[in-house]
């Protein structure tokens, strides 16, 4: 397979002398496969110059399937210019997660509103579908696909592709899930070595590749202050991607504040971190015009349509319960909760948890781990010793984020661990992460 960077830019495009190298454009990445698949990978700006290239080179009807992370802007704001979409006899499949407030399709449509653009999504020529997505494996055009959440602010997606014998995993946008990477007793750079359940998950999802385009926003630096919007840092992604096993990484989603200069000293760090890590991995800055032919070394198997986990979140009103003695706590997440349209009730401590699940079985649990009386570990003890609540999904929220009590939230047999400070739309985001999950089992 052949893949191509058009846009490398997080956030907003920023085109200028200082990022002439590694470019300026947002989000895209073309990857096509021998037989002819094409598949585009987000729709920031830097989809005008491919849709610009495929107008000229393909020969028509061009079939694009388009994989979208997330809709957040720099992610989609190029798809009013795909020129192909302008074209009848063209066909456009648009994937990407479904939003906790509208079908994707209702969320392009909603960019393209008159006040914002002139043609509106509706009157685009070329046959367009969409097709929200969870967490799974899908066949695209041929192509196997496994999805998996990310962790950032939004609903987001990370793609696994294996085409051609190789494996490319797209992971753009995502945040670690903890601060801490490695279980304080175990050997750091494997993948059970890893804390978080969600950062294992997510190594694991990325296991094997030939190939990682992940996001790599900030330096370690930076991140201090930039917690909960959603971004890596290029130390967390070489470590992952090295206990995972993954040959070759690039990073992308590059700062609009990060010149050529800046971002050529990341590269650098980037390469100095992978190699003490010692497993090979090779490190890259994404920029754009790079272009990569990828021959793995993966037997080649017939794809079997399998359009398999299409259970959506979307179409179910989810009872929440949440159990925290801090009203202004209680008030913030409700209230959260409620404008993305979940049914929520709450209680106060722990007794009174075990009480309303006795009588009312809700979807899911976000449970406070301290609480005065029956803290929230006592509360998963008593959950995950019954069969009925064995499996119910639990968040756990707290300001604890040191690695002895992430460690015993886990083993105590939450489903998503969630420290403070977080923001209101990562929370609503995890929830319905767990949710998609809980559906599928
Ligand atoms: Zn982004
Ligand atoms: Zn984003």
């Amino acid at each position: 397979m052949r893949l191509r960077f058009w846009g490398t830019r997080g956030s907003i495009a920023t085109p200028g002398p200082g990022t002439v190298h590694f470019g300026g454009n947002t989000s895209c990445v073309e990857l096509t496969t021998s037989d002819g698949a094409l598949l585009i990978f987000d729709c920031g700006t830097g989809v005008h110059r491919l849709a610009t290239e495929l107008m000229a080179k393909v020969k028509p009807p061009i079939h694009a399937n388009i994989l979208l992370g997330h809709t957040h802007w720099d992610h989609i704001q190029g798809f009013p210019f795909f020129s192909p979409a302008f074209v009848k006899g063209n066909t456009a499949a648009i994937y990407g997660p479904e939003g906790s407030r509208g079908s994707l399709q209702d969320v392009l449509a909603g960019q393209m509103e008159f006040t914002y653009f002139p043609v509106e999504l509706s009157q685009l020529p070329a046959a367009i579908t969409y097709h929200d997505l969870t967490e799974g494996d899908y066949t695209i055009n041929g192509v196997r696909v496994a999805t998996q959440f990310l962790n950032h602010p939004a609903m987001t997606i990370g793609y696994r592709v294996e085409a051609d014998g190789a494996v490319v995993v797209y992971l753009v946008d995502h945040e670690p899930f903890s601060d801490e990477l490695w279980r304080a007793s175990a050997v750091p750079g494997r993948i059970e070595s890893i804390l978080h359940e969600g950062d294992r998950r997510h190594a694991s999802f990325m296991a094997g590749a030939d190939l990682v385009i992940h996001d790599a926003q900030y330096t370690p630096e930076e991140y201090q202050s930039r917690k909960t919007w959603g971004h890596s840092t290029y130390e967390y992604v070489v470590q992952v991607a090295a206990a995972a096993g993954v040959r070759r990484v690039a990073l992308t989603h590059h700062d609009p504040t990060h010149d050529d200069r800046f971002i050529a000293d990341i590269e650098r760090d980037a390469r100095a971190l992978a190699q003490r890590c010692g497993t090979g991995l090779d490190v890259f800055c994404a920029y754009e015009g790079c272009e990569i032919l990828l021959e793995g070394g993966l037997p080649r198997e017939a794809s079997t349509a399998n359009p398999s986990h299409q259970a959506s979140v979307a179409q179910r009103r989810f009872h929440v319960l949440v159990v925290d003695d801090q009203p202004d706590m209680v008030t913030l997440i409700v209230r959260a909760l409620e404008s993305d349209h979940y049914t929520v009730s709450t209680v106060t401590s722990g007794q009174a948890a075990l009480r309303s699940i006795g009588e009312r079985m809700p979807d899911i649990v976000v449970l406070d781990y301290k609480m005065n009386g029956m803290d929230g570990l006592e509360v998963m003890k008593s959950l995950r010793a019954e069969d009925r609540t064995r499996l119910l999904p639990v968040l756990m929220l707290t300001a604890m984020s040191d690695e002895p009590s992430t460690r015993a939230g886990f083993d105590a047999g939450v489903t998503d661990y969630v420290t403070k400070p977080f923001s209101i739309p990562q929370l609503t985001a995890r929830v319905r992460a767990c949710l998609a999950r809980a559906q599928l089992q």
